[in-house]
């Protein structure tokens, strides 16, 4: 007898579902629901091989793991790559993380004036760009630093995005400041210095929204798709992780971007990956050619920083792109993308 995870189909509707659960009472075995949103994507039991096997051949279930999976909402589910739809622009229009096209997310460090916010949103969207990323919350290394400008600034981030048709990409750093985030922006963001702390990942998922997961400087994978299946087990609607740079050795540059991630994420997980190569390498001439080959190495996205006058900038100016180059950004990332799809999908079978 061992511990199994039972994975259902995703087009399992309620019915179906009750009646595998009643299948597992007959076969003799308390089962806990595995849930996600309001559904139940599986089933947790304690079955021998034979009842294993036999689960595995009814229908509706997916696949029956031998071993307790660490997480099984956000690890592998089999049903291909998982698609995260952001509301960018209005109620109707939506930018597909995961999908066909890879995305690209640009914006300044932080929130600093409604001119360079301004500025920074004409360029994004300007350059073919749908989301926008920018800070309200800093999390700073030294507490003398700019940590942003908190709420205040939240509802002119979301007005500037709505002049030029964006959706908003930013950081929630407090439990207590989730619904105040969650009400302006379109994909929440969790950062490195808080991917594990546990409250903040309950509380965000809990606001039943799509949210972007960056890696801790020294998380394993695991250890991030830890805190992506706290996420999905509170409810968030989807999950999109983030490589952003570990812990190096040498101070050439701001973090090691480990771009292995990518691939090794896939091994692991459906969820969508994305790469910031601004905070990965905090170097502004290396934010391009680290960005292509996270486009080159599979990524679905990158997530860049971007000031109209970097030199004056309050927080990350030494990272952060000339609005001049986004379209060279934009550009490479769809010519690397559409060079490498039929080498990722022979990899892939
Ligand atoms: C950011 O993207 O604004 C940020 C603070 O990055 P990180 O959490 O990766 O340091
Ligand atoms: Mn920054």
């Amino acid at each position: 007898m061992r511990q199994r995870t039972i994975l259902l189909d995703e087009r399992l509707d309620d019915a179906a579902t009750r009646g595998l659960a009643r299948d597992l009472v007959r076969l003799g075995v308390e089962a806990r629901p595995l849930h996600e949103r309001d559904r139940v994507v599986g089933f947790v039991a304690v079955l021998d091989d034979e009842g294993a096997a036999r689960m595995a051949k009814k229908t509706g279930v997916c696949r029956v793991l031998s071993a307790p999976s660490p997480h099984p909402l956000a690890g592998h589910r089999g049903g291909g790559p998982r698609v995260v739809r952001v509301r960018a622009g209005s109620a109707r229009d939506h930018v597909e993380i995961g999908g066909d096209a890879p995305v690209v997310i640009a914006g300044p460090c932080a929130i600093e004036s409604l001119e360079q916010l301004e500025a920074c949103a004409r360029a994004v969207a300007g350059a073919g760009g749908r989301l926008f990323r920018a800070g309200a919350y800093k999390p700073r290394t030294s507490p003398y630093a700019f940590a942003g400008g908190g709420s205040e600034v939240l509802a002119m981030l979301r007005e500037v995005a709505d002049r030029h048709r964006l959706g908003v990409v930013t950081e929630v750093l407090d439990p207590r400041d989730v619904g105040i985030v969650a009400a302006h922006a379109d994909l929440l963001q969790i950062g490195a210095r808080t991917m594990a702390d546990v409250a903040l990942l309950r509380e965000v998922g809990r606001a039943r929204r799509p949210v972007l997961l960056k890696r801790a400087p020294a998380a394993t994978l695991d250890e991030l798709l830890s805190a992506a299946e706290h996420l999905l087990h509170a409810g968030a609607t989807d999950v999109v992780l983030c490589e952003r740079g570990v812990r190096g050795f040498d101070p050439a540059s701001r973090n090691l971007l480990d771009l292995a991630a990518v691939p090794l994420l896939r091994l692991r997980t459906e969820l969508p990956v994305i790469v910031d190569p601004s905070h990965g390498v905090g170097v502004r001439s290396a934010v391009l050619p680290m960005a292509a080959a996270a486009i080159a190495a599979g990524a679905d996205g990158v997530m860049v920083e971007c000031h109209p006058d970097a030199g004056m900038a309050r927080s990350d100016g030494v990272q952060a792109l000339s609005l001049e180059v986004l379209p060279r950004l934009f550009a490479q990332t769809h010519a690397i993308a559409s060079a490498i799809r039929p080498s990722m999908a022979t990899a892939a079978e």
